[in-house]
């Protein structure tokens, strides 16, 4: 069976729900297809478990932009609860707090792995690597060879599932936006003279530093599910359990083939 729409959205992640939720209020016919059977969201989703909810990763709501802030807020407009933030590393079998707190991390560590640290932090600033091209190479720069291969490098490998020399240097420049080993050190001096107390009105925030966040109640899945739902209110169509498979455009538009979860095909076009 053919439709017509005027886009299809490939996929009922956060990036394709929210294109889906504003072509869908600008009125304009929409199918979003989504490989998943059950669960939108992409992997800000939270799955459901005998009962029980599960965040396939925690998720910190903070944006600078009001526009995201607003967008969630007009999604989720009664649901969203602030948390203290409490992150931490494990590694050798010790917790290091992060944001970085100078004396735990200097007490975890010791002072000779610390003065190392200081060291190769020092040897990076004297001999930066020009035109960094990997995120290695980027956190390198900023933090020191050693402290990548502590604190970036593990966390980043397992929760994005590459290695560090295949992800590109502007997407850590992004991600840690404002942070370099400097600026975490008067972070975590700065906190620490304050008792723990919260950043001062006016401070500059960085990104990575935040001390809380908001948070959907039932985890972030609980936005794109809302997300969904508003869209189809609005007229748009979304397609669970149907996987793209091929893409053609001719002088018409494009047609779209996506398997079904039984093994089956369909086809939609897109003006
Ligand atoms: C542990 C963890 C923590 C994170 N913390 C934060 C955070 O604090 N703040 C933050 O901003 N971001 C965070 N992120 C990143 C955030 O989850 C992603 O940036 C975001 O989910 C990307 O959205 P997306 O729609 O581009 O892609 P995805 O979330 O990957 O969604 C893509 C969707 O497309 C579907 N799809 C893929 N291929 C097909 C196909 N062929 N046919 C049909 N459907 C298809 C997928 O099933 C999926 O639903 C975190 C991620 C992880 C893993």
């Amino acid at each position: 069976m053919k439709h017509d729409y005027e886009c299809i959205v490939i996929g009922a992640g956060p990036a394709g729900l929210t294109a889906a939720y504003q072509l869908a209020k600008a009125g304009k016919p929409t199918l979003t297809i989504e490989q998943d059977p059950e669960n939108v969201g992409g992997i800000s989703r939270t799955a459901r478990y005998k009962g029980y909810l599960f965040d396939i990763g925690g998720h910190r709501f903070f944006s600078k932009s009001k526009e995201v802030v607003d967008l969630w807020d007009e999604i989720l407009p009664d649901d969203f609860i602030e948390r203290p933030r409490l992150s931490r590393i494990f590694y050798g079998n010790k917790f290091y707090s992060y944001p970085l707190n100078g004396f735990e991390a200097l007490r975890n560590l010791g002072l000779i792995e610390s003065a190392m640290c200081m060291i190769s932090y020092g040897y990076a600033k004297m001999k930066p690597i020009a035109d960094p091209k990997t995120f290695h190479q980027w956190v390198r720069n900023q933090f020191g060879e050693r402290l990548y291969s502590i604190f970036f490098k593990t966390y980043t490998e397992k929760v994005w599932g590459m290695n560090c020399d295949e992800i590109a240097a502007d997407w850590a420049a992004q991600r840690i936006k404002g942070l370099n080993l400097g600026a975490a050190v008067m972070n975590a001096l700065s906190r620490s003279l304050r008792g723990g107390q919260k950043r001062k009105p006016g401070q500059p925030v960085i990104k990575t530093l935040i001390e809380s966040f908001r948070y959907p109640r039932k985890g972030p899945g609980m936005l794109w599910e809302e997300c969904a739902r508003k869209t189809v209110a609005l007229g748009g169509e979304i397609r669970m359990g149907r996987k793209l498979s091929k893409l053609e455009r001719d002088a018409d538009g494009w047609t779209v083939w996506m398997t079904t979860a039984d093994g089956g095909e369909e086809t939609a076009r897109a003006t």
